[in-house]
């Protein structure tokens, strides 16, 4: 095993005492650990602040007794991926873009993931196990851009990387190729000159979407990591996920969202919770979320506010999401105060 995954934490005793939570958290942290292992890298360990069982990226890694509970509507499979599979490896839900399951590896696991209950064992793994997936593609020319996805598709070696990019630029339909990959974020060290070169250099146009949930973790090396890929020409885009204890402020999103464009990455989605079992403590109401959304478009700029949205099975993209009363639209929001114009 390379030496960075033998750095991860993987041992929910390790967790508890090298960043002395309280003792009450151990048993939950095994119990839970079972259902979902815990892993978290280093890198991103040595950004949670120790002795404080509230941090917000530690929320994201910890293993907690709230994911035994049972809460009706929270489901296996809630965004209907075992619908979309075209072929083993590839899930098509909407028009012009359908995504590869790369792998099944990612170097954390967060504990809100709606993969954490998904059938990875199923997919393909060696490179003609791909086949059926390439001819999919390659006979359908309303398809455009291919998405490499998992798991996160940067667990894969830079060898695999390439065959794969290569199998797709020789698709001259697919113009665009996009990784949806949390390593920049948590494992920044994978992001190396010669994977950046590989992508670059490919042939089809490419996006990285990285997933960062509060700029806590964007500082370092990953903040470093987000201006070199910006600066090699990839246009790099975030999704977060609305998590409650998290990112559910005004204050924790405007800081994500100015971060990211500080570093020159633009605020993409932030996505609902998907109704995943295991994982209803994390919810955060849409009507707040609405609230929150709201309150940052005043804030920010407008390209620095992230598309509020949700996946509904069987729609044609993710949906976004809109509230009954959403105050706008029934024209009830309070006028803003008068304008105050000083005399002089
Ligand atoms: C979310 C998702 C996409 C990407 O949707 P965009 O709106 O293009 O970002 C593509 N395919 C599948 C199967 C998805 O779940
Ligand atoms: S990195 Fe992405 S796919 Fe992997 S556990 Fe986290 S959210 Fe899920």
């Amino acid at each position: 095993m390379p030496q960075t995954v033998a750095s991860s934490v993987r041992d929910p005793d390790q967790l508890v005492d090298e960043l002395r939570l309280p003792e009450e958290m151990r048993a939950a942290a095994h119990r839970s650990a079972e259902l979902f292992p815990l892993l978290a890298p280093r890198s991103f360990l040595d950004r949670i602040e120790p002795a404080d069982p509230h941090d917000p990226l530690l929320a994201q890694i910890l293993p907690v007794a709230a994911e035994e509970d049972s809460v009706s509507g929270f489901v296996a499979d809630p965004v209907g991926d075992s619908a979309a599979r075209r072929a083993p490896g590839l899930l098509q839900k909407y028009r012009g873009r359908a995504l590869l399951i790369t792998t099944g590896a990612c170097a954390i696991h967060c504990r809100y993931c709606f993969r954490r209950s998904y059938p990875y064992s199923e997919e393909p793994r060696r490179m003609e196990d791909w086949e059926p997936a390439f001819a999919e593609i390659e006979s359908d020319p309303t398809l455009h851009e291919i998405i490499l996805s998992g798991g996160d598709p940067l667990m894969l070696t830079d060898a695999r990387l390439a065959e794969l990019c290569e199998r797709i630029a020789a698709i001259p339909h697919i113009t665009r190729l996009r990784i949806h990959t949390r390593l920049p974020i948590v494992k920044p060290e994978r992001i190396t000159d010669q994977l950046i070169e590989l992508f670059r250099d490919c042939g089809p146009t490419p996006i990285m979407v990285v997933h960062s949930n509060h700029a806590r973790e964007l500082v370092g090396d990953c903040a470093h990591t987000l201006r070199r890929l910006v600066r090699a020409g990839i246009t790099v885009l975030n999704q977060a996920v609305l998590l409650r204890g998290v990112n559910d402020s005004v204050a924790a999103l405007a800081e994500l969202c100015g971060t990211l464009v500080d570093l020159g990455v633009m605020p993409y989605y932030l996505h609902q919770l998907d109704r995943v079992a295991g994982a209803a403590h994390f919810e955060v109401p849409e009507e707040t979320g609405l609230r929150l959304v709201d309150e940052l478009r005043r804030l920010l700029p407008g390209y620095a506010v992230p598309q509020y949205v949700r996946e509904v099975p069987g729609e044609e993209s993710k949906l976004p999401v809109v509230g009954q009363n959403t105050p706008w639209r029934a024209g009830v929001r309070e006028p803003p105060g008068p304008v105050v114009v000083e005399s002089t």
